[in-house]
Parts: structure tokens; C-alpha cells; sequence
């Protein structure tokens, strides 16, 4: 039998700027762009919980937070304090929740700055296992007053489904017998790659809920989203046979830059194009390697159009 389970960190950047600014506690926090009064340019990274009771979320264009905080100013709430982010920090900070993780669970897989998969097979139930990621979550609040959500199961896809079950400071058990009625009433959205674009396209067909979804056959399912619908015919199915990788295969190093005004100067971008690849060229040697494999040129446009071009080394 196996058991996985995957940790994430609860608004990890915003609560690192919470927990280091005594005078932001309790207070709506914006990691991301700056907003330059509702002209600024680029997304919010991370709102912690109290920004997003106003509506402000990951990924949303920061004149669009910036308003929303206005509007709750407006009626009396505290305006969302905006912040760009100490990024050297917040990687120290991963560093150190990753090596909480690895003395409890050696066996894991870090899949972003703030999320790991880890092998609780070896504890040998889920009883067990769970005692050892409560465990984990005390160390984490106790010595990084931080807080953490987990989902334990029988795999990595349906563990990362039940670590976002139950945010904040979550922790949710999925036993191999309860998979089915776990996932059943879940909107399409908690599927991992299913986006809010391919979300509205399937509420318009009326499937809302993995449930909704299930009526279908996997030629239906393809005949609607082609190749991946065939993969979301295995995931609401709570199918998942990846393995833990513990080497991470893909580790990428990258800095972005937003313009203040819109531009196709070459005498503007090229200069910037070189700043930016010197600084990712530093880092590349602080982090200790030697070799790269794929350079990725990416450009967004005023309209949120993004380009990208890659080539391989
Ligand atoms: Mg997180």
C-alpha cells in the first residue's frame, strides 16, 4: 500500500512578510507588482487570507487588487498593504521547510518553492501516517511560525487535492476506501490543470462536479478537451500511478521585469534584456552550477499576450 503525502504552505510569502513585520499582523498583505496608485503593471504572487476576503488572489493583474483594496478603504476596512517581495528570504525559508520535511519523510519530492510530496508508506498505516505529519505541522508552526496544509492518500495527485481541501493549517486524510466519496462532490476546478477557462467550458455543458463528470466515457471526455480529456478521465477517477521523483528534474532560474509604459524601442528592451540575463547568469553560478540546458526568452504584452521562444544549448 502506498501513502503519499503532500504539503503546501499556507499564502507562503505573504505570511513570511506577516510573521517578519510585527506592524502588518492581522492586516491584508499583497505580495507582487506595485500597483503605482492603480497604473502599476504585472500580477499579485501571493495574498495572504485577510487580502483575499477583499477578492485579491495569485495571478490576478495588480491594478485589479489595487482597486479592490480601494473599494474596501472606501468602506472602512484597512487598504491591502503591497509589497514586492524579499525573494532571498522567502528561498531561505524553503529551504528550511524542506529540510523540516526531509528528517521526518526522506523520501520526497520538492514540486515548488512551498510544496512537497513525501513517502509515508514506510510508516505502515495511515493512522500512523497522519501522526506523523501532525508531527510535522507542529515543527513547522513551532520553529518557523508558519502554517502548513497537508493531504495524505494513496497517491500524489488525490494528496495535493486534499492538502488545498481545508486551507488554512489544514490537514486531510483520504483512506484508499473513502477516494471515491472524497472526490465525488468536488468542483472540476480542485483537478490539478483544470484552469478556470477549461472550468467554464465544462459548467457550460452542465458538469460541475467530479460527480457531474463521471456520467461521461473517455471518448466523450475527448471529443470535449482532445488529448486531456482522456487524463481527466483517469484523475476524477483518483487515478495516479507517478512515482515520487527525488531528484528534482527540472530547476530553472529566471528574473521578469514589467514596464512602466508600453514599448517596442529596441533601445529600451535590448539594454534590459542584457540586465536581466547578467543577473540570471549570476545566479546561475551562486547557486553552484555549471551547465545549463534550455535559455527561455518570455514577453507579455500589455494585453496579458504572452510569447515565449526557447533554445536548447
Ligand atoms: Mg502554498
Amino acid at each position: 500500500m502506498r501513502i503519499i503525502g503532500h504539503l503546501d504552505m499556507d499564502a507562503f510569502f505573504a505570511s513570511i512578510e506577516e510573521r517578519d513585520n510585527p506592524r502588518f499582523q492581522g492586516l491584508p498583505i499583497v505580495v507582487g507588482a506595485d500597483p503605482r496608485g492603480g497604473l502599476g503593471r504585472g500580477v499579485v504572487s501571493t495574498a495572504n487570507y485577510a487580502a483575499r476576503a477583499y477578492g485579491i488572489r495569485s495571478a490576478l493583474p495588480i491594478t485589479r487588487a489595487w482597486r479592490l483594496s480601494e473599494a474596501a478603504r472606501q468602506q472602512g476596512k484597512p487598504a491591502a498593504i503591497f509589497l514586492s517581495g524579499s525573494w532571498r528570504r522567502y528561498s531561505e525559508v524553503s529551504a528550511a521547510v524542506m529540510a523540516l520535511i526531509k528528517e521526518h519523510a526522506p523520501q520526497m519530492q520538492q514540486r515548488s518553492v512551498d510544496e512537497a510530496y513525501f513517502d509515508l508508506s514506510p510508516t505502515g498505516s495511515f493512522p500512523n501516517a497522519t501522526a506523523l505529519c501532525r508531527l510535522l505541522k507542529a515543527r513547522i508552526q513551532q520553529e518557523l511560525h508558519l502554517t502548513a496544509s497537508v493531504g495524505i492518500a494513496p497517491n500524489k495527485l488525490i494528496a495535493k487535492i486534499a492538502s488545498d481541501h481545508d486551507k488554512p493549517d489544514g490537514l486531510t486524510v483520504v483512506a484508499p476506501a473513502d477516494v471515491a466519496d472524497f472526490l465525488g462532490p468536488l468542483p472540476l476546478r480542485a483537478i490539478p490543470g483544470v484552469g478556470p477557462v477549461t472550468e467554464q467550458f465544462l459548467q457550460k455543458r452542465g458538469l460541475r462536479t467530479i460527480n457531474d463528470a463521471l456520467a461521461l466515457s473517455q471518448e466523450a471526455l475527448e471529443e470535449l478537451l482532445g488529448k486531456w480529456g482522456a487524463a481527466l478521465y483517469s484523475k476524477i477517477r483518483g487515478i495516479d500511478t507517478s512515482p515520487l521523483r527525488e531528484v528534482a528534474t527540472a530547476k530553472s532560474i529566471s528574473e521578469q521585469t514589467t514596464f512602466f509604459a508600453d514599448t517596442l524601442a529596441a533601445s529600451v528592451l535590448i539594454p534590459q534584456a542584457l540586465e536581466l540575463c547578467s543577473h540570471v547568469h549570476e545566479r546561475l553560478h551562486e547557486e553552484g552550477f555549471t551547465v545549463f540546458r534550455t535559455v527561455t526568452l518570455m514577453v507579455r504584452f500589455a494585453d496579458f499576450t504572452t510569447l515565449t521562444y526557447a533554445e536548447k544549448s
